[in-house]
């Protein structure tokens, strides 16, 4: 992965947060009823040049009504093969440490920023990001998560429209349109750089003691 900054342009993200609004009297995209009914309206998307180079439209995999939505970057190599995220290695240990905190890939939610794999895994570029936003928030309207947790700088930088070090992201809660928003590696560098996994262990107490309070209220 690069290093460059990620720079959206912020009236098209003042645009899709209008879109967000319950109440916007802005003229609102379509919106759907279910994640089923999303997906098939939109798998044979060409809106960006990815569309023509992947292999398969990567939607998102769990359970519709979670709590806990976990948002990446983009399908890696398998992921495009496959159809789904997070099932490589990265996502054979994005699943120990969901087990590590009493989770499992049922209870969850998990999608990523884009849906179509970049050329290489190179890093998603910002009107890539951008034409794609749109599908994510719409999945975020519909599953109504109580918690949503960034993977990996990429998706913090994106979501958060930050260029804040991911460093700086990570251990404090922040807010994303009203739901309670956290930052943590993505399991890929967990991978490169294994001295990440203290990190991410902390990060995951957080996360859980976070959700329990949620759902004691
Ligand atoms: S990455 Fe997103 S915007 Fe680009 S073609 Fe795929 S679904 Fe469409």
């Amino acid at each position: 992965m690069g290093t460059a900054d990620i720079v959206i342009d912020p009236v098209r993200i003042a645009a899709i947060r209008r879109e967000l609004t319950a109440n916007g009297k802005k003229k609102k995209a379509p919106r759907f009823r279910s994640l089923a009914q999303h997906e098939s309206t939109i798998c044979d998307c060409l809106k960006c040049p990815l569309g023509s180079t992947r292999t398969n439209f990567v939607y998102g995999v769990g359970n519709p009504g979670a709590n806990l939505l976990f948002i990446g970057e983009a399908p890696g190599r398998e992921e495009d093969l496959q159809g789904y995220p997070f099932v490589g290695r990265a996502g054979q240990l994005l699943d120990k440490i969901l087990a590590a905190i009493q989770f499992s890939r049922e209870d969850v939610y998990i999608a990523n920023i884009l849906k179509c794999r970049p050329p290489g895994n190179r890093d998603p570029q910002p009107d890539e990001m951008q034409m794609c936003m749109p599908y994510l928030l719409e999945q975020v309207r519909i599953i109504r998560p109580k918690i949503i947790c960034a993977l990996g700088r990429i998706s913090a930088q994106a979501l958060m429209q930050t260029t804040t070090p991911l460093g700086k992201l990570r251990r404090k809660w922040h807010n994303y349109h009203g739901i309670p928003f956290f930052v943590t590696y993505h399991p890929a560098a967990l991978l490169r750089f294994p001295a990440y996994k203290r990190d991410v262990w902390e990060d995951m107490q957080m996360l859980r003691a976070k959700y329990d309070e949620l759902a004691r209220e």
